[in-house]
């Protein structure tokens, strides 16, 4: 038997009031309907590591929706059920968004196969999660307010800083979680237990069943973690990269490349510029045969808008405007002419292929991002021009000629432009 531990404290200590306020008057309010209810997965996880996390999931024995509307009836704010699951998510006046969810069990008709629902208890619930360390819930009906429930012995596994799934078919009924497995290695830096990285390697070609959809909301959150050369580098070591990408080129060269990408990031990190999360392709493309690229793999992940602009104006540097053109002459004004509207990602991409170049990318991102326009639209209505497409091409002037003669005021720029 798991040994019993009160958290009350330690949740008092932690979290802010509001959201302690909250998880207690949940508690109650479960009471009141005779249901039970639970905080689970991450939170519990975060809280026990003294890690911040507000992201509330809460388990009811019960009717989750039938709990959030009574709590909606006493606290205000809003709420959206989702029927099928008895779900829903309160939205509290403060701001909070909490997960209402009935505890369930899901089985699968067959590997990989979106899972079957049934509604069911707390241990149930949490046998179906990931691994032991996101598989732990605190109560909070009041008579056990704060008490750890830990059926799978999640607290040692965090002690002993382990990643360990529940059951052996757990990375066949969902490969994904091979991917997530990863992404809590990284950043905690824990280590899946022998027996786990065992079956992560076995089911690896499992990944090829799951809809590119699931793998890339993973991915992408593995690889916007804060040192994503130690996902890219596990990818590679549980032999994953093959279930991923079939076009690569091999390890070495990838290696190399997300390991300059990374370097290239850090120094302007360091500088306080910081790329969106759609690098997290720039990593991905790090495999891609730049000589025959075949975009239509990695278009195949469903990219956002953001991701899709970051794959053309890569394509876009390689056919129209390859960097090893630019000369060691030309001036930073000339070369924002032509790469003002080129993607920071995508020029850090295509210089970590390390097509050979005297172009400094960094000097050049970090002038363009660090620099506060002297003169801007409202400049140009006030010397009464009409506003219209030219406005843009008067403003790229205006920038171009800023980064070449950094101690121009204002007025210089505008009578050197108009
Ligand atoms: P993060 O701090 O990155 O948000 P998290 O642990 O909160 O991490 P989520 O992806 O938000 O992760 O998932 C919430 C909880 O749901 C997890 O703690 C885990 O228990 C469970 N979970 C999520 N995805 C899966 C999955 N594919 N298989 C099993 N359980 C999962």
């Amino acid at each position: 038997v798991p040994l019993k531990r009160q958290l009350s404290d330690q949740m008092k200590k932690q979290l802010s009031g509001i959201a302690f306020e909250l998880l207690y008057s949940i508690g109650k309010e479960a009471d009141t309907l005779g249901m039970r209810a639970y905080l689970i997965g991450g939170m519990v996880r975060d809280l026990l590591m003294n890690r911040k996390n507000e992201d509330m999931d809460i388990v009811i024995e019960g009717d989750g929706i039938l709990l959030a509307e009574h709590l909606l009836e006493k606290h205000g704010g809003q709420i959206r059920s989702h029927e099928e699951f008895r779900t829903a998510t309160w939205k509290h006046p403060s701001g909070f968004k909490i997960d209402l969810t009935s505890a369930r069990t899901e089985y699968y008709d067959f590997p990989a196969a979106l899972p079957k629902v049934e509604l069911s208890t707390i241990k149930e619930d949490l046998y179906r999660r990931d691994f032991t360390i996101n598989a732990m819930g605190i109560c909070l009906h009041q008579e056990e307010f704060g008490d750890l429930i830990d059926y799978f012995y999640g607290y040692e596994d965090l002690t002993h800083q382990r990643i360990k799934v529940l059951y052996n078919l757990s990375f066949v009924e969902d490969p994904t979680r091979i991917l997530r497995g990863l992404r809590f290695e990284n950043r905690f830096n824990f280590q899946m237990d022998e027996q786990t990285e065992a079956l992560a390697k076995e089911s690896a070609n499992n990944l090829l069943s799951v809809s590119k959809q699931r793998i890339s909301s993973e991915l992408w959150r593995l690889l916007f973690e804060e040192n994503p050369v130690l996902g890219m580098n596990r990818l590679e070591s549980l032999g994953l990269m093959p279930f991923l990408l079939k076009k690569r080129v091999d390890s070495e060269t990838a290696q190399k490349r997300y390991t300059r990408l990374h370097h290239s990031i850090l120094s302007l990190t360091k500088q306080g510029i910081y790329p969106d999360r759609s690098i997290w392709i720039s990593y991905l493309l790090s495999y891609i045969p730049i000589e025959e690229p075949d975009w239509s793999e990695v278009e195949s992940y469903c990219l956002s808008k953001q991701e899709i602009k970051l794959l053309g104006d890569i394509h876009q540097i390689i056919h129209e405007k390859p960097l090893s053109k630019i000369s060691p002459s030309q001036s930073l004004g000339d070369i924002h002419e032509q790469y003002s509207d080129i993607e920071l990602g995508a020029l850090l991409t295509y210089s970590s292929f390390c097509v050979s170049s005297d172009f400094d990318v960094i000097e050049y991102l970090h002038a363009r991002e660090r620099l506060v326009r002297k003169v801007n639209g409202g400049d140009l209505k006030k010397v009464g021009l009409k506003p219209g497409p030219h406005f843009r091409h008067l403003l790229l002037e205006a920038e171009k000629i800023q980064l070449n003669y950094p101690e121009y005021t204002k007025e210089d720029i505008l009578a050197k432009i108009l």
